[in-house]
């Protein structure tokens, strides 16, 4: 086999030995079946095809310096997917078989799990797809759910850094009462294009305002958004973004370093009073934010003065990804130990 150059991995599919699959029929979860094929084969009519009965979530496992391979928060994952199952009619996966599934998975690629030196890591990737055929709009009777994993380099190569965004009002990626707060690929769809436009105009993301009034700040991209004013952390409430797990975590570390934590609205004009703001998400933890450009508007929200991460997010960047390399203690048990 190949060598891989660990140093120069992208966020892209690389092929590895082995991914696991779990089928739902006649009513029950199946065996864990285990795999060495990267294709599936399924009916023409599936629901996933045609109706959008797809569900995914995305988590890393990570080479500790103490030798170990620590995953994060995979309960979370577990319970956002059957939340998800939930809101597009698929049956939800139990907590056990998920995490099962995943410490299986990360097991049986071992080889492909990047070193810690690197910087990089393993990406797992667990879908849910509608099966069986159907032609009328209904759920599916039939699901599999299955789990790969890649390996993929570091977020930022040149260092941690901020970036600029573009607030995009041609496209909405969900609507207040629809599918934004589910892991569904819809809501991708729904935003390649404000995504295109974004990178297009040489922003590194785009940026969404609710989708009803335009006025307060949903996400950035495929990541929350949160802001840093006061010793406060404030970070959007609203019925169409995705709860993010990075967002419940920095949460949860930001009031450990006796910060405030807000929920709540958070109007566009208010960027013009933040500290620090950053994107968050398992890919990059953080992404600091540089500017917020409202090209209709005229208006630029210059948040960081000198173009560089601020302390905060800086500190909670350190923080969050200590633990999750079992440097700093785990004191919330966030990080399950897969290989000793
Ligand atoms: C996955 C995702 C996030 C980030 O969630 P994490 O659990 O922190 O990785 C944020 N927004 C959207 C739209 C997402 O799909």
């Amino acid at each position: 086999m190949k060598e891989i150059d660990w140093a120069n991995l992208s966020f892209g599919y690389m092929k590895t030995d082995y991914n696991v699959r779990c089928y739902y029929r006649d009513g029950k979860w199946g065996e864990i079946e285990v795999c060495s094929e990267e294709t599936l084969n399924i009916h023409m009519a599936a629901t996933c095809l045609h109706y959008g009965q797809e569900a995914f979530e995305g988590l890393k496992a990570y080479r500790c310096p103490d030798g170990k391979v620590r995953v994060f928060r995979m309960d979370e994952n577990a319970k956002r997917l059957q939340s998800t199952c939930r809101g597009i009619l698929m049956p939800e996966l139990p907590t056990e078989r998920f995490e099962e599934m995943v410490k299986k998975v990360v097991r049986l690629n071992e080889r492909f799990i990047p070193p810690y030196e690197s910087g990089a890591t393993l990406y797992i990737r667990p879908l849910l797809i509608g099966t069986g055929a159907q032609v009328g709009v209904h759920p599916a009777n039939e699901y599999l759910f299955v789990i790969f994993v890649t390996p993929v380099g570091p977020y930022f190569k040149g260092g941690f850094a901020a970036n600029p965004y573009v607030i995009i009002r041609e496209f909405d990626r969900s609507a207040p009462l629809g599918t934004g707060i589910y892991k569904v690929g819809g809501n991708y769809a729904a935003s390649l294009k404000a995504n295109k436009m974004a990178h297009d105009l040489g922003y590194s993301c785009e940026f969404y305002l609710d989708a009803k009034e335009k006025k307060y700040i949903d996400e950035c991209g495929a990541a929350n958004f949160f802001g840093i004013k006061n010793n406060t952390y404030v970070t959007p409430k609203s019925t169409s973004i995705l709860p993010s797990i990075t967002n419940k975590s920095l949460m949860q570390l930001a009031e450990d370093m006796g910060m405030t934590v807000e929920r709540r609205q958070i109007p566009e004009e208010e960027l013009a009073t933040f500290e620090e703001a950053g994107a968050c998400g398992t890919a990059a933890v953080i992404s600091p934010i540089e500017r917020i450009d409202d090209l209709e508007n005229k208006k630029s929200y210059i948040i960081s003065k000198d173009g560089k991460p601020g302390p905060v997010c800086t500190q909670l960047y350190h923080h969050l990804r200590n633990i999750q390399y079992g440097i700093e203690p785990d004191v919330h048990r966030w990080t399950t130990v897969v290989m000793e």
